[in-house]
């Protein structure tokens, strides 16, 4: 779930180690650890509870001379987080130590086997039982052994093992938990995820799950649990070390909010034909016949990316004229889903390694349908195993919560409206018009981020409110819904999201003196009627602050605030309503001093269920 790097090569490993963990801090975590082992086979394991910096602070003043090493952030699932349960664990007699992201869910069965054994554990760890089955296995040959102790464990796993009697080598393992190791000039490094290796390499390997990897400052070398050789292609990364670095942004949030333009200009790039009002998809696997073929489509996603394809289902409906359903995936996975060639399924998803999306996907895929992926992280499992799809390429998102894929998911889906949209019927003048007012988008709200200074005093009257709520109607009610998750996700402000019409039905009683109501109302053809909303709720002592474009003296009169986007196309407006949301959220946290970038609770990319 958290964050795991490894080292082998000719350098000290701590700092590259530590330094690797504080580019996976951002995914959340309670503690940490360290272990390293000189050529000699002398083992040194330190952990703290907290912040990695409770781990630099206690380092000793001369560390101990290593070659190689393993870390790790944890985010506890089996037992609190102190710094006995903190990674890496010992085997009890002291020769193997492993870091491990996951749950072993059968830890009971096997706590008992080792403790039958006479082998007592010391955490309250699911983990602790691999370092000591791997021991128990142990007869020579670590590969073995790892491999001997994963064929008893259920559940997921991304780990990385050492022996003392076998030093210079990392056994890898991957079950679920994504792990990649980096490829450097005699030196090698492991990681549950890119941003730690790119200050060291480009040259990666995404491993898959079932697979087993023996690391060594040479190389690498893959096979699966049966023994049976892989042959692992090793891709080159298209990420800079700047765009995982704040700058000149106090926070990665706030960054990420303002990175939207360059995302979405990037999102368009080579994808559009304005000749022919038509968009150009590289890598959805569908030909023409199959794009016929398609009479529903399903989206199937969490969080952030759930509210990315219900907005992107109003414009697949509207333009492509085909029903679109979206599922939350955890719900989809275990309805035993209702799969039929005809609909065509995508798994939407920033990381690609979502838990819940990627089992949802593969449960659609297992009865025989066909999903796409709309991802933002190459090479993630998401988009090795679904059957096609779409980079969203907003680059590596960092704060927990997210922002810039939202509107770069949008996109992606927003194009892939318009083709098949263009496969029936709708007209090049109608596509032209969309890709046009699509191009403008990236100037558009680069405009309003530039000029945003008021959003800062607008959330400056929330911080203090009991609750809030947030309006929209329309592809606007999803961007309602993500306003309010972002809200409540950074500041820890009590909100919600509604349909603006839906108030009438339960809501409205919610709404006192002065309730802050935050209101999207474009002037899209549904204007009148969020205007009749607003009323509802002014009436009822609400204090409303609206969203609306330049010019609109009808919302000027009646909100109480009013917060000036750009006008676009009626379809493309949650593109643009959304940023004043997140800047909301975002300046919310900061004036309430929360750790904007790391809300509690909550981890980047949930690999778990
Ligand atoms: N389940 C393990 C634990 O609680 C690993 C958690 C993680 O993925 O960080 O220690």
């Amino acid at each position: 779930m958290c964050g795991i790097v490894g080292y082998v090569g000719h350098r000290t490993p701590v700092p590259i180690l530590l330094e690797g963990l504080k580019r996976l801090e951002y995914r959340g975590y309670d503690s940490s650890g360290v272990a390293t082992m000189n050529g000699g086979g002398d083992m040194w394991i330190h952990k703290r509870q907290g912040r990695i910096r409770n781990l630099e602070k206690d380092l000793p003043s001369e560390l101990p001379a290593a070659t190689m090493g393993i870390a790790h952030t944890r985010w506890a699932t089996h037992g609190p987080p102190n710094d006995t349960n903190a990674h890496p664990h010992r085997s009890r007699d002291g020769r193997i130590a492993v870091v491990h992201n996951g749950i072993v869910e059968n830890h009971s069965a096997l706590r008992k086997r080792l403790t039958g054994d006479g082998i007592v554990l010391h955490s309250d760890t699911d983990t602790e039982v691999i370092p000591n089955l791997i021991a128990k296995f142990y007869d020579g040959d670590l590969e073995v052994a790892v491999k001997r102790a994963l064929g008893l464990i259920q559940g997921t796993y991304g780990i990385v093992v050492i022996s003392v009697d076998e030093p210079n080598r990392l056994v890898v393992a991957r079950n679920g938990s994504p792990i990649v190791l980096g490829v450097g000039e005699n030196e090698m490094f492991v990681a549950s995820d890119a941003p730690a290796l790119i200050a060291h390499t480009k040259q990666v390997v995404f491993m898959d799950d079932g697979e087993v990897a023996v690391v060594e400052p040479s190389g690498f070398r893959t096979t699966d649990l049966h023994d049976r050789p892989i042959d692992k292609a090793v891709d080159e990364l298209d990420w800079d070390l700047q765009e995982i670095e704040k700058g000149d942004f106090e926070h990665f949030m706030l960054k990420e909010i303002h990175e939207q333009p360059r995302a979405v200009t990037r999102g368009l790039r080579g994808r559009a034909h304005l000749e022919y009002g038509d968009a150009h998809l590289g890598g959805l696997n569908l030909n023409r016949r199959e794009f016929f073929d398609i009479r529903r489509m399903g989206l199937i996603a969490c969080g952030t990316s759930m509210h990315a394809a219900m907005a992107a289902s109003y414009l697949i409906e509207e333009l492509a004229r085909v029903p679109c359903k979206v599922d939350i995936a955890s719900e989809l996975r275990y309805r035993n889903p209702i799969v039929d060639a005809k609909t065509l399924y995508f798994a939407v998803s920033q990381s690609g390694e979502t838990a819940d999306t990627l089992a949802a996907m593969r449960e659609v895929q297992r009865k025989g349908g066909r999903c796409l992926g709309v991802v933002n992280q190459v090479g993630s499992t998401i988009a090795r195993e679904s059957d096609g799809g779409m980079y969203i390429r907003s680059g590596p998102e960092i704060a927990v919560a997210s922002t810039k894929a939202f509107t770069s998911q949008l996109l992606a889906l927003t194009l892939f409206a318009l083709k098949i949209g263009r496969m029936r019927d709708l007209s090049a003048a109608a596509g032209r018009e969309l890709l046009t007012a699509l191009h403008e988008l990236p100037g558009q709200m680069q405009s309003f981020l530039e000029g945003a200074d008021d959003i800062e005093r607008i959330a400056r009257s929330l911080i203090h409110q009991p609750y809030c709520l947030f309006l929209g109607r329309g592809p606007n009610y999803p961007a309602a819904l993500e306003g309010a998750l972002k809200l409540k996700e950074v500041s820890y402000i009590q909100c919600e999201g509604f349909a603006a019409a839906e108030m009438k039905h339960g809501p409205i009683a919610l709404i006192g003196d002065g309730t802050p109501v935050v209101f999207l109302v474009p002037k899209d053809r549904l204007h009148t009627k969020t205007m009749s909303n607003m009323e509802e709720v002014k009436a009822r002592g609400a204090r409303v602050i609206a969203v609306a474009n330049p010019g609109d003296t009808e919302v000027e009169e009646l909100a109480d605030e009013v917060i000036i986007i750009p006008r676009t196309h009626d379809l493309l407006t949650p593109f643009l309503t959304v940023l004043p949301l997140q800047l909301i959220a975002y300046h919310a946290a900061v004036l309430l001093g929360l750790d904007v970038d790391k809300p509690r609770n909550l981890a980047k990319s949930v690999t778990v269920e």
